[in-house]
């Protein structure tokens, strides 16, 4: 199954990105540096942002 893309609303800071949602690499947001997604070799766990919208 391929994976999509989410739009994330970062935790610790009022800042937005696009994530994919199969990352293979750990993801930090570009503002603050917070973690916001880890690789789980499928699905990635999103440990510091919330999903705002999921794009095709
Ligand atoms: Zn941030």
């Amino acid at each position: 199954m391929a994976g999509k893309f989410l739009r994330v609303n970062c935790n610790d800071c009022p800042s937005e990105h696009i994530l994919f949602s199969r990352a293979s690499t750990a993801i930090s947001c570009p503002i603050c540096g917070s973690t916001l997604a880890l690789p789980t070799g499928g699905k990635a766990d999103l440990v510091g942002c919330s999903i705002v919208e999921e794009l095709n």
